[in-house]
């Protein structure tokens, strides 16, 4: 498929997404958030889902974890507009709830994995315990295991926190700027052996 068809097939996506109504989620939002970034970006980053100024806004990450998010990128040596940014649900569910299994499982099936398909990333990092349960249906504790890459059907898949906790839990930030270095470490290995 050329990037041009791809590029059309996710514009045809982000516009379903904005008019969906497949799970209870669509009767809290103000606006439905697709997601952001190139098809074809080599980074694809899952949160959770969108917060209140997303949800005004209908973009990604632009709230304070969006502010982190965007520092966190930059210690992994990349530019947001590089790198393709959504989340697991598309809507902010009712008082930032966590989303139920039956919305995550919906919005995943008929959004995620269509967006993961057409942008057909190298790597995808996995923002929090929600992304890491939904995607990888792995039950550990991020505290074990973020820093780590998962090889799972033919995709790659790197854990790390998801930034909202670094207000919460403020220690967590350094083990997230640990994270991005690693990732950074990650990308120009897999762009030296890709240029050999
Ligand atoms: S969360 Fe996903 S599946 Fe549910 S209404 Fe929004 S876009 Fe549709």
């Amino acid at each position: 498929m050329t990037k041009q068809e791809r590029q059309r097939r996710m514009h045809e996506l982000d516009e379903g997404i904005r008019v969906c109504v497949r799970c209870p989620l669509h009767k809290s939002r103000t606006h439905a958030v697709p997601g952001e970034g190139p098809v074809g970006a080599e980074v694809f980053f899952i949160g959770e889902a969108p917060g209140g100024k997303e949800d005004r806004l209908g973009r990604p990450f632009v709230g304070p974890s969006g502010m982190l998010l965007n520092r966190l990128l930059e210690t992994a040596g990349l530019k947001r507009e590089e790198v393709y940014i959504t989340s697991c649900v598309k809507c902010r569910p009712p008082n930032n709830r966590t989303p139920h299994t039956n919305e995550l499982n919906i919005c995943q099936a008929t959004w995620l994995d269509r967006q993961i398909d057409l942008v057909d990333p190298s790597i995808i990092v996995l923002l929090g315990r929600v992304a890491l349960q939904q995607v990888l249906k792995d039950q550990r504790s991020l505290r074990q295991i973020h820093g780590e890459v998962v090889a799972r059907d033919g995709r790659q898949y790197f854990l790390t926190y998801h930034p909202a906790v670094a207000f919460r839990v403020p220690e967590t930030r350094d083990s997230m700027e640990e994270d991005m270095a690693l990732l950074k470490q990650l990308l120009a290995t897999q762009l030296h052996a890709a240029r050999k």
